[in-house]
């Protein structure tokens, strides 16, 4: 568990920002992952007052602010329609429901977990996340760039028209996966994104006219997504299941109705 010596409200993102520019300071969220840590902090910056906790969906576009609790993802009847219920199968996983109630949308991406769900499932989506000093960037841009001191402040889902699945293998039920990846198809494009790698998401894009057979499919995506072992599984089984996901991506999605 951390220690803290004070802790603080903030009454305007400058305000957080220019606190969170300290490096003792700690922005945070749920303090889930934050309470695993023994850090020794000066000032834990609180965002609740901000009203940040929310999701708002216009005709374009679901804004969600950074304090939104997972579970509120997950029982979003907008987003469950639009993402064909991917969302709340990546979610559901995830510890359990009083745990999702507290865990955060801004610390689960900010912290760009390799183990992430929450990543993957967001990553295969047309997703942007505004940062505060940093301005709007694409998802998959932010998942690469190495954490700073900028302050995470919404996810933006645009509403490009999609069909998606999600799947995960875990050792057990709520363990972090072995290998997570979300698949999504826009018009012709086939895109897969793979986490829990174990490291951060890879993406693996193709048109679905240049995709032969759903066995070539799953060699392309092998060769092109990295692997590693750790505690909970070795490469090779790991690129095994990359092939499974792979196939079952093509085979859902490939010729299929919207759902
Ligand atoms: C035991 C356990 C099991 C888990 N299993 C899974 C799993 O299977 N799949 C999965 O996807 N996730 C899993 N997670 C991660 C979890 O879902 C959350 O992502 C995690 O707890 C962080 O969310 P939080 O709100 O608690 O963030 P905090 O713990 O409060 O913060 C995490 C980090 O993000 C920073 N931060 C928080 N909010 C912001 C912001 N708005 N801007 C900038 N920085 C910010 C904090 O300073 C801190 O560095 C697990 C976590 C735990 C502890």
């Amino acid at each position: 568990m951390f220690t803290a010596r004070e802790y603080v409200k903030a009454k305007s993102l400058d305000e957080a920002w220019e606190l969170n520019q300290i490096r003792s300071n700690r922005v945070v969220g749920g303090m889930l992952w934050l309470k695993m840590s023994r850090l020794n902090i000066n000032k834990l910056i609180d965002l609740s007052d901000l009203g940040l906790d929310g999701i708002e969906e216009n005709e374009d576009e679901f804004i969600i602010g950074c304090m939104t609790p997972l579970r509120e993802l997950e029982l979003h009847p907008g987003l469950e329609r639009y993402s064909c219920g991917a969302v709340r199968e990546a979610l559901r996983s995830i510890v359990g429901v009083q745990f999702r109630n507290l865990a955060t949308v801004g610390g689960s991406i900010y912290g760009r977990y390799g183990f992430s769900d929450v990543l993957t499932v967001f990553a295969a989506m047309d997703s942007f996340v505004e940062l505060h000093k940093g301005g709007i960037i694409p998802l998959s841009e932010f998942i690469g760039m190495k954490p700073d001191r900028d302050i995470l402040v919404r996810l933006i889902i645009k509403k490009t028209a999609l069909d998606l699945r999600y799947y995960s293998v875990r050792n057990s039920r709520t363990d972090f996966a072995v290998l997570n990846c979300a698949a999504a198809k826009t018009g012709d494009k086939l895109k897969l994104v793979f986490g829990a790698r174990p490291g951060r998401a890879m993406i693996f894009e193709k048109s679905l006219s240049e995709i032969s057979s759903a066995a070539s499919l799953a060699g392309e995506a092998a060769e092109a997504i990295e692997t590693r072992s750790n505690l909970r599984a070795g490469a090779d089984y790991r690129t095994h299941l990359v092939r499974v996901f792979a196939k079952r991506a093509y085979n859902d999605l490939g010729g299929g109705e919207k759902c």
